[in-house]
């Protein structure tokens, strides 16, 4: 059997990352299995959702790197078909048209909480006679298709992930909208709802798995009833635990961040992303291995080692994964990641012009990168056009000798106007030579003086960058200036 599996996405907000998870196990799925992953977009809910959802979901999933093999297909271009299969459970009986009105049905919930009952539709239009429909039409009621559900029913699958789950009929609410009131005298039925809409396509885009978050449950018990009335074949379903936060709740907008894209404005990888996602719910067969790409994983990827319980969501996990990756990204790719976030720091980088420059920096300070974000405060020192002092720096410049260390470095560097490696590290030599004192001393002044910190990513390649930017000089020299000013303790 092919495998086909989909994501079937709502576009009434941006990608979420359990939405984007659940396509990550999807996709592992499909492309482990030689199968199809298929782009299905939920858009029958009109209120709600919007072209810019369906094109950032869109985006989000191809940055992640979850190709899909068919579709986009949008609900609402397939509306016939839900109608049609509607029609086909009324003229058999399954479906029926339910009159209640939003006052009535308000009633019968507050009767029901009154005797501490579960709030469910009591099924009161299941039977009505044609008289009652005559009425209730005369009355100018629209009414709302129910799908009958048989309360002594126990729905049961061997669920991919949980194992076998049992579902009573009974605690389903009773006969279930199918689809809701017409809006219109032209039209006979309203818009159909999501069970009926997402079984319809299943079965009619040959859906053999259906792999999708644990909040789905009790839908699917509904959606196995509806595959036996349309006489379909039943997929397989397979539950993937909610994301929680570090607290134990459902990841949700009061954590920060939800949507993928937020995650990369945080500065992170889409290489990362996907990394962290495979993790957040299933385990490799070597349960060490934790850094793999997309195609790596669907190698290893199985279902039936997918969690159950709640996958915590794991910053310094994903911090890590993400560093991972970015110190294995050569510089001249990193350096372009880096540049929105320098520009929207305030730093003027003109990548074209300056790009050996910015290639020499990215290098520099990638290894202390965790996010991309990172970038403007690991080379504020390099990027920044004014040079403050902290008080370490101050401390430094305050200890003997210190002062004659730098006009010496000063003096040094006239003599050279573009320094390599081997002058830099000369300079310091004989400059440690000159004042008889340790090296790190003349480090330290050095850095000091050159960036007005004492820490900071390696000197030497610093100074290197800020020679070739004819700074290294202006820099000391105005720190010289400054320490004239400076009271002696
Ligand atoms: N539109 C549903 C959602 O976004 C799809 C659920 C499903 O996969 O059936 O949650």
């Amino acid at each position: 059997m092919a495998v086909r599996v989909r994501i079937a996405p709502s576009p009434t907000g941006n990608l979420h990352i359990g939405t984007a998870r659940t396509a990550v196990y999807n996709w592992l799925f499909a492309r482990h299995c030689g199968g199809k992953f298929i782009l299905r977009v939920e858009d029958t809910d009109k209120e709600r959702s919007r072209p810019e959802y369906t094109e950032n979901i869109k985006s989000g999933l191809a940055w992640l790197g979850l190709n899909w093999d068919e579709g986009p297909f949008f609900q609402t271009d397939r509306l016939d078909l839900y109608k049609k299969a509607i029609q086909e459970l009324l003229d058999r009986g399954l479906a029926y048209p339910c009159y209640c009105t939003p006052q009535e049905l308000e009633q019968m919930r507050q009767e029901q909480k009154a005797n501490k009952l579960a709030p469910r539709y009591d099924n009161r239009h299941r039977n009505l006679s044609k008289e009652q429909i005559a009425e209730f039409e005369a009355e100018g009621r629209k009414p709302v298709i129910r799908f009958k559900i048989d309360d002594d029913r126990t729905i049961v699958w061997q669920d991919l992930v949980r194992g076998q789950v049992s579902w009573n009929g009974s605690d389903l609410g009773g006969d279930m909208v199918i689809a809701r009131a017409a809006e219109s005298s032209e039209d006979n039925l309203g818009q159909p709802l999501y069970n009926l809409a997402v079984v319809v396509d299943d079965i009619d885009m040959g859906i053999t798995h259906v792999i999708r978050g644990e909040d789905h449950i009790a839908n699917t018990a509904k959606q196995i009833l509806l595959y036996e009335a349309l006489g379909a074949k039943i997929p397989e379903f397979g539950h993937t635990p909610l994301i929680l936060n570090e607290t134990g709740q459902k990841l949700s907008k009061r954590d920060g961040v939800t949507s993928i894209d937020d995650f990369k404005q945080k500065g992170f990888l889409p290489e990362a992303m996907a990394n962290y996602m495979i993790l957040l719910g299933w385990t490799a067969p070597d349960s060490t291995q934790e850094l793999f790409t997309l195609p790596e994983a669907a190698e290893l990827f199985s279902i039936e080692r997918v969690n159950k319980a709640g996958a915590k969501f794991d910053w310094a996990k994903l911090d890590w994964i993400n560093s991972q990756y970015l110190h294995k990204m050569p510089a001249n790719e990193l350096v372009e990641l880096l540049v929105p976030y320098w520009e929207e720091a305030g730093y003027k980088v003109d990548l074209e012009g300056d790009r050996p420059w910015l290639e020499s920096l990215t290098a520099l300070i990638a290894p202390s990168l965790t996010r991309l974000s990172d970038a403007p405060a690991e080379s504020r020192l390099l990027l920044s056009e004014s040079l403050e002092y902290s008080p370490d720096a101050i401390a430094q410049f305050q200890k003997e000798g210190v002062i004659e260390i730098l006009q010496n470095i000063n003096a040094a560097l006239a003599e050279n106007s573009a320094l390599s490696e081997q002058d830099a590290k000369d300079i310091i030599k004989k400059v440690t030579k000159q004042a008889k004192v340790k090296k790190g001393l003349v480090m330290r002044s050095l850095r000091a003086g050159l960036m007005g910190e004492v820490q900071g990513p390696d000197l030497t390649q610093s100074w290197l960058l800020l020679n070739q930017k004819s700074l290294d000089k202006v820099r000391l020299q105005q720190t010289l200036d400054f320490l004239e000013k400076l009271p002696s303790e």
